[in-house]
């Protein structure tokens, strides 16, 4: 198996060394992981990601562990980047000028609202959770609508503290599924879920579904903030695309995608 999405300390809320993130993947028998480390140009979110200025740095660190690890594991390097309209140009012209193996896309904002951080929640909850879903997935669509990465990251993490919103936004998820499908991006199952308050993967199972019938390829990710966090839930993860009828789990090299069979 894969994992397509780990952090690494340079995000300032991560913990351990690259390499142990590496060791624990291939001690799990993984055959490949992607470093996904944050890259997040909004003001509220500098203080949980890496400094653009930090971006070489980063990105050649983890091609000299690849050659380290050559004999045992595949190692990749690509970014969360954060989506929002602002700042997208900008982000853009940072990682164009690497060879990133993958772009990831999260919306984590929404003006200048944190939705998945357990600090500051204040504001949050206060807002009805269909108001923030809505503009949540506004902000998605534009994502998606300007190829802005190559995975959509942790699609329905709205229900992360487990406030769900209405069944009228379900069509809306439906819509984005459609343009994820047409613009031929790829969709993580994120099992980091489990450990929240949501209590499943993002995306849940019906969404999973609608992926699965509209033939939108998957790939899997931890979302590991620490070494151990490598390739959890993996075996219930893989189980349930299988169920589901998911053949291939998707990787990429410079950015072209691959399909790694689902055994
Ligand atoms: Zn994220
Ligand atoms: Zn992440």
């Amino acid at each position: 198996m894969i994992d397509y999405h780990v952090h690494t300390s340079l995000c300032n809320h991560a913990n351990g060394a690259m390499a142990e993130y590496i060791q624990k993947a291939v001690k799990t028998g993984l055959r490949e992981i992607c470093f996904l480390d944050h890259l997040t140009l909004h003001q509220n979110g500098k203080s949980q990601s890496m400094e653009p200025g930090d971006v070489p740095f980063y990105f050649h660190s983890v091609r000299q562990l690849a050659h380290e690890f050559e004999r045992q594991i595949l190692v990749k390097v690509g970014l969360e980047v954060d989506f929002d309209p602002k700042t997208a140009d900008q982000a853009e012209d940072i990682f164009r000028s690497f060879d990133f193996d993958v772009i990831g896309g999260s919306v984590h904002f929404i003006d200048d609202m944190n939705i998945v951080s357990s600090k500051n929640t204040k504001n949050r909850e206060n807002q009805p959770i269909d108001e923030i879903c809505d503009r949540y997935l506004d902000s998605l669509d534009q994502m998606v609508s300007r190829k802005f990465a190559d995975i959509v990251c942790h699609l329905d993490v709205i229900k992360k503290f487990g406030r769900r919103p209405s069944p009228w936004l379900s069509e809306k998820f439906d819509a984005l599924l459609s343009k994820i499908s047409y613009n031929h991006l790829t969709i993580e199952l994120n099992t980091s879920g489990v450990d929240h308050p949501a209590a499943e993967f993002y995306p849940g199972a019906e969404l999973l579904k609608a992926c699965h019938s509209l033939g939108i390829s998957m790939t899997i990710g931890s979302d590991a903030h620490a070494p151990g966090q490598v390739g959890r839930h993996f075996e219930s993860a893989v189980g349930l695309l299988r169920s589901m009828g998911f053949r291939n789990v998707s990787a990429f090299t410079r950015r072209k995608r691959y399909g790694i069979p689902i055994v």
